[in-house]
């Protein structure tokens, strides 16, 4: 017997699982993959396995909402951050990891943990009965995204978002390319840099306009979350809009000519051995081969070869503002929480803080107690406070952590200091809910 049943063993699910049985409580584990079923995004049977960027975003508690959010985790004993700090590569001022160590980390922690049985099973129904969360993330599978939209008498917003090509390293030009973080931030060295001239740039905007893209006519009037937006989606706003977004060459010296470029490609380590480096906000709908004839034109990539290529996907989650209780708890069926992307918080680190409080929450439950949410000035309150009531149920839309989410810092403040505000603040409210 179980006390709990987990659907999904993704970032929420893995994190749900182990405060859980960290708490005493035994779990049952449903993941799909490994039983023969995949998701159109993930590659592999490990748990907490990460779809596209090896990124955890900012680390930097005093001053980013999402750092912030890493701390407080840290603090209440998340899985997914001891082992994102196990298997941490370098990212200047973020948190980025090995994937491959970081899933297979998780993976060891939970099976080996003596409160979880992990089942490799696809579950096509909402269970009727017994304490439950769903964690199936983005891509649940359809059987049960049906028995979830019965249930909720909701048909899900679904919206594009769309993924990064990675690169193999030794086939980087570094005679073109350099070492160089933006602002020489971390250790200054962490970024692989392509420059390119104006001439070398209009080209390769026309070249993205004139791309071939994949259609997908299933998908027609969806719209695209602004966080992943394709990078030839975001071309066609205007021939500037990629050189003051992630084409921007701002605080990067060319060692070839001591100067920034006027536009550049920048790559991010994606392993912890450095071999695979992703293109920073490449993310294309393009087909395949276009992609490689067109990437193949960027200054230093003349001949790179591709361990991945970019892609387009669907994504779906629940209108939670109106659907869920504070607690996370289906309002008509009480003994299902909701955990993840699926309620509507956008990221890795979103997702296993809201599968954070969701296992919390159940601890409590099965102990006969309430656990009083964690306090809006805090990241995890804010999130979940947006997640289950403060945001407009109408124009819902997935919400990474930002410090709009909290509670205004009252008063004339010097805009400089403002973060700092936040995040003392958020941290003193911590303990006092700690505390009691
Ligand atoms: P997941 O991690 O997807 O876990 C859900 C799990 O449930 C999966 O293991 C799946 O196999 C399983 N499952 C599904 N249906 C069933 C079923 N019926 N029965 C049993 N098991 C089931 N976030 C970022 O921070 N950075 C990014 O770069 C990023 N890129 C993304 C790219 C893509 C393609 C997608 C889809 C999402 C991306 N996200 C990204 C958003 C989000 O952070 C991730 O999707 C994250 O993995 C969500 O965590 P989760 O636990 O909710 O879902």
């Amino acid at each position: 017997g179980h006390d709990i049943h987990i659907i999904g063993g993704g970032l929420a699910g893995s994190e749900a699982a182990w405060q859980l049985a960290q708490a005493g409580y035994k779990v049952r584990l449903s993941e799909m993959r490994g039983s023969g079923e995949m998701t159109p995004a993930h590659q592999s049977d490990r748990l907490a396995e990460l779809v596209c960027s090896n990124s955890f975003r900012s680390d930097d508690a005093d001053s980013n909402a999402v750092g912030l959010l890493h701390q407080e985790m840290r603090t209440l004993g998340s899985l997914i951050l001891a082992q994102g700090d196990i298997h941490k590569v370098p990212a200047g001022s973020a948190l980025a990891v090995d994937r491959d160590g970081f899933a297979d980390g998780v993976t060891a922690a939970l099976s080996a943990h003596p409160n979880i049985t992990i089942v490799r099973e696809r579950v096509d129904q909402l269970p009727t009965e017994g304490r439950t969360i769903v964690a199936t993330g983005p891509l649940t599978a359809p059987g049960l995204a049906d028995s979830i939209g019965q249930a909720t008498g909701k048909d899900s917003l679904a919206f594009f978002d769309a993924i990064a090509p990675i690169v193999h390293r030794d086939s980087i030009d570094m005679e073109t390319a350099w070492f160089q973080s933006r602002w020489n931030k971390g250790s200054g060295k962490d970024y692989i840099n392509c420059p390119m001239s104006k001439e070398q740039y209009l080209a390769f905007h026309a070249a993205l306009m004139a791309g071939e893209k994949t259609e997908f006519r299933e998908w027609e009037n969806v719209p695209y979350f602004e966080g992943c937006m394709p990078i030839e989606v975001m071309a066609e706003r205007g021939v500037d809009t990629l050189r003051y977004g992630p084409m921007k060459g701002v605080g990067l010296d060319d060692p070839r000519t001591g100067r920034w470029p006027y536009a550049v490609v920048q790559l991010r380590q994606d392993n912890a051995s450095g071999t695979l480096w992703n293109m920073v906000g490449f993310q294309t709908k393009l087909k395949y081969a276009e992609q490689v004839r067109l990437f193949r034109t960027i200054p230093g990539l003349e001949n790179a070869e591709f361990a991945r290529l970019g892609g387009l996907h669907r994504n779906t989650f629940l209108k939670s503002p109106e659907l869920l209780d504070g607690t996370l708890r289906l309002k008509s069926a009480p003994h299902v929480r909701f955990a993840g992307q699926i309620t509507g918080c956008e990221g890795y680190v979103e997702s296993a803080a809201i599968g954070m409080l969701a296992g919390r929450f159940a601890a409590a439950e099965i102990a006969g107690q309430t656990l009083a949410p964690p306090p809006r000035e805090t990241a995890l309150g804010a999130l979940l406070a947006h997640i289950t009531g403060e945001a407009e149920a109408e124009t819902y839309q997935p919400m990474n952590v930002n410090f709009g989410l909290f509670p205004p810092i009252e008063g004339r403040t010097k805009k400089a200091d403002r973060k700092r505000m936040y995040t003392d603040r958020a941290r003193a409210a911590m303990q006092d809910w700690l505390a009691a």
